[in-house]
């Protein structure tokens, strides 16, 4: 007998360097995986075009975030450039607390900041791309052959996979089909942990032999 509303949660924290996979995976995990939500992050950058307040972030002046960021309603946040960025924690707390997962797309200061601010509850994957080359090829064909872009994307991508070391699990994306099952998997075994089963101490304890 399980309970699904009794486990907890837990927060699937992706990282990788652009051109490596991570949006097109968090997007297959988004549509395929009924109990995963995306985290919204806010921010005081302005939407782009196309971007919409509450899909792709919650769009905050600066006042209401440094607001925000003083009640202590974010989990983790950053300056980036000069905007700041943040991940609200209500929202991750109500998810978890549910049973529902997580997703955050974020690159490796998020994922360190997030990991301290929730070591039990975060797993991190990082995707790698299967070669330099290729990788290279990707962000060119995205690029538009920017050769100053390019060679500023490679510098962002290198530092980015330096870190791949502070990782739970590291996945090498030669076939995206194939790493989006190895992290449909990841997910798996990660949910049936014992901390995430929260109701197994009454279960075990039902399993008493009659006397
Ligand atoms: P963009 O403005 O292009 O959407 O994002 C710029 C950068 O902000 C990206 O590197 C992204 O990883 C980072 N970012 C987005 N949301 C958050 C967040 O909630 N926390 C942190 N620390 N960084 C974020």
């Amino acid at each position: 007998m399980s309970n699904e509303a009794a486990r907890r949660g837990l927060m699937l924290v992706l990282s990788s360097p652009s051109g490596a996979g991570k949006s097109t995976l968090a997007r297959m995990l988004i549509a395929s995986e009924p109990g995963m939500e995306l985290s919204i992050s806010a921010t005081t950058r302005p939407p782009r075009p196309g971007e919409i307040d509450g899909r792709e972030y919650h769009f905050l002046s600066r006042e209401q975030f440094e607001q925000q960021a003083d009640r202590g309603d974010f989990l983790e946040w950053a300056r980036v450039f000069d905007n700041y960025y943040g991940t609200p924690k209500a929202a991750v707390d109500a998810a978890l607390a549910a049973g529902r997962d997580v997703l955050f797309d974020v690159d490796w200061q998020g994922a360190r900041a997030l990991r301290a601010a929730a070591p039990d509850d975060v797993v991190g994957v990082f995707i790698l791309p299967p070669s330099i080359e290729e990788l290279e090829r990707r962000l060119r064909a995205r690029a538009q052959d920017d050769a100053t872009v390019i060679a500023r994307r490679m510098a962002r991508a290198a530092d980015e996979i330096a870190h791949w070391a502070e990782y739970d699990y590291v996945l090498i994306n030669r076939d995206i089909d194939h790493t989006f099952r190895e992290i449909v998997a990841i997910i798996g075994a990660e949910r049936l942990k014992r901390i995430r089963q929260t109701w197994l101490g009454d279960f075990a304890a039902s399993l008493k032999l009659p006397i």
